[in-house]
């Protein structure tokens, strides 16, 4: 089982698409997979079939350990993958937690539990580098980045960069960056060419072959609860999850 943190503190640059689009796509491949939200808004449960106010047990439980994941995940069957969900008791975690031992650690170890379960589990991080998202980086093998090819994205991933250093240096070591995904890609603007050709050169291996481009079905999607990669998969975004989801399959072959 390899476990990914889809993250970067920005807000709306994609993290949650490519969450719940690449736990489709990897399931398609027939890949198992369990999708972990850990962020307040509840969007990547949403988006995955799973009505988060009506929850039973969600992350939250996990973090606090009154619920272990086998407890507390849901198969969403519409999407093919399980489903670890979110809404906004998550919010107080961040508060409950601080007062816990080992409160970095918490998904980790619950996250033993389910070793054999899965093949993937992706974490989609809320846009912060905060407790929740400190948990997630502590859980994992990897970060996927997602990234828009404009003028100021390698600023932003600075800060996310040093983050990663430091708990891979101090909480976790199997940590590292697997790869920037170009995302919201359109090749007819120039600038976004130029940049994406400063990734490469910079990034060189770190960045992802697949390019998943700007298209509205991948936006549609999440207003009938359903991935992209579901709801069309024919369209052109849902396309290109399903390689990126082949690409990280070839991946962890090397991992
Ligand atoms: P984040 O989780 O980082 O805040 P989201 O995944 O919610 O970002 O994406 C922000 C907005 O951009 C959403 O409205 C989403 O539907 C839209 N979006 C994301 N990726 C694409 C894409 N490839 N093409 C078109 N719209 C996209
Ligand atoms: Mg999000």
């Amino acid at each position: 089982m390899k476990i990914f943190c889809v993250a970067n503190q920005k807000g709306g640059v994609g993290k949650t698409t490519t969450t719940v689009n690449l736990a489709a796509g990897l399931a398609k491949i027939g890949q198992r997979v369990l999708m972990v939200d850990l962020d307040p808004q509840g969007n990547a449960t949403m988006g995955s079939g799973v009505d988060k106010r009506k929850l039973e047990l969600s992350v939250y439980d996990v973090l606090l350990e009154s619920a272990s994941i086998k407890e507390a995940a849901v198969n969403s069957e519409k999407v093919g993958y399980h489903v670890l969900g979110a809404n906004r008791d998550l919010a107080g975690a961040e508060v409950e937690l601080v007062a816990l031992e080992h409160r970095d650690q918490r998904l980790r170890t619950a996250l033993k539990e389910v070793s054999e379960d899965y093949d993937f589990v992706l974490i989609d991080c809320p846009p912060s580098l905060s407790m929740l998202t400190l948990n997630g980086l502590c859980s994992a093998h990897g970060v996927i980045v997602p990234m828009q090819c404009e003028y100021f994205a390698l600023e932003g991933l600075t800060d996310l960069v040093n983050t990663i250093k430091q708990v891979h240096a101090n909480l976790n070591k199997d940590l590292q960056i697997i790869g920037l995904l170009r995302v919201m890609f359109d090749p007819r603007i120039t600038l976004q060419q130029q940049v994406s050709d400063q990734l490469k050169a910079h990034f060189s291996d770190k960045v992802f072959n697949a390019v998943i481009p700007r298209n509205v079905r991948l936006a549609e999607a999440p207003s009938y609860g359903l991935p992209g990669v579901v709801f069309d998969p024919s369209a052109k975004g849902s396309l290109a999850f399903v390689e990126f989801a082949a690409e990280m399959v070839e991946r962890i072959k090397k991992m």
